[in-house]
């Protein structure tokens, strides 16, 4: 137990345990808390450390690092960290500057993760005419992303003037400092407020897990492939539903063409009753009113739809 503390958290230093898979991931902000969500969803019990820098991992050998997200690749790409969870955006930002200083495949991306989607747009004030790419030239662009938008406008063979800015990327038009800005979205929501629409998408993001280029020791490949496998079941059961219907043996040809993203359904016989059978199956798309209706209409009763909580394949 006192090994297990001092490893925790002593104030201001991160104490290295070189058996332990360490994951860098945001500390605060929109990948926080999917990405400890998507660990304990692996089967992680973690304790927080007084410094909040640092989340001991109970029962895996793997602890998570706090950090900004702009320091992640680096942390990893130096084997500070084997693994870390970030934006595809910041991870294309650091790999093109590093390109530029001649370095290369800093760090292995093993999987993109199902959150944090988002794009990187150029949009420009809503009352003025740019409608296409080649508006833009001549033109002053905003961004805190210089690498992935220059290498955007090279390959779009546009002239234009990057801004660097290091926030408030939306409000540079308004201040005259650009005529367009380069930034990411959702929803759009944040464009529209600030009067701007959207006239290109330069990049499409999601949280992705990365490696490090370092060799890890055999345990901790090891537990890294278990918790890749648990990665992919949690992925897979995000949408997936679990369905169990009775159905005349004549509609199984019709039922099974209803039900979704399902591969092979198992038919029960149903004691009594020949010419009806239940249907179990693993439906990996979402399942609407609409297809319960459809499977009714098709001579399917006793109808259930259930969550599926894991899945390995
Ligand atoms: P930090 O303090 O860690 O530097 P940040 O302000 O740079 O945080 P956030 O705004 O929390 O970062 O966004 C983290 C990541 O979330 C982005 O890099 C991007 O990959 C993703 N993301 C998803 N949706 C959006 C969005 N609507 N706007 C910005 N980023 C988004
Ligand atoms: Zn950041």
């Amino acid at each position: 137990m006192a090994a297990m503390r001092s490893r925790r958290c002593a104030p201001g230093t991160v104490r290295v345990d070189k058996q332990r898979l360490k994951v860098a991931i945001q500390k605060s902000g929109r990948l926080t808390d999917h990405s400890l969500d998507l660990l304990v969803r692996c089967g992680l019990k973690y304790s927080r450390g007084k410094d909040q820098l640092l989340c001991f991992g109970e029962n895996m050998p793997l602890d998570i690092l706090l950090v900004r997200d702009d320091d992640i690749p680096d942390l990893v790409r130096e084997d500070v960290c084997d693994l870390g969870i970030v934006g595809r955006n910041v991870l294309e930002e650091k790999r093109l500057a590093l390109r530029a200083q001649g370095l290369a495949a800093p760090f292995i991306e093993l999987q993109s993760l199902d959150y944090g989607r988002c794009r990187m747009v150029i949009a420009v004030p809503e009352d003025t005419s740019y409608q296409t790419a080649a508006d833009l030239n001549g033109l002053r662009i905003a961004t805190t992303y210089p690498q992935i938008l220059s290498q955007w406008l090279i390959t779009q063979r546009i002239s234009a003037q990057v801004v660097i800015l290091s926030g408030a990327v939306e409000i540079a038009p308004r201040l005259g400092r650009a005529e367009a800005i380069c930034d990411l979205v959702a929803t759009g929501n944040t464009l529209s407020a600030n009067r701007l629409r959207e006239l290109e998408t330069v990049l499409h993001s999601e949280a992705v897990l990365i490696q490090t280029p370092a060799p890890l020791l055999a345990d901790k490949l090891a537990w890294l492939n278990r918790i890749r496998l648990r990665i992919d079941g949690v992925q897979q059961v995000k949408e997936s539903k679990y369905i169990m219907l009775h159905a005349p043996r004549s509609a199984l040809a019709d039922i099974r063409r209803l039900l979704p993203g399902s591969e092979s359904p198992t038919i029960i016989p149903l004691e009594g009753h020949p010419e009806r059978v239940a249907v179990h199956a693993v439906c990996r798309e979402n399942v609407f009113w609409e297809t319960l209706e459809s499977l009714k209409a098709a001579g399917a009763s006793a109808v259930l739809v259930l969550p599926v909580e894991k899945m390995l394949a």
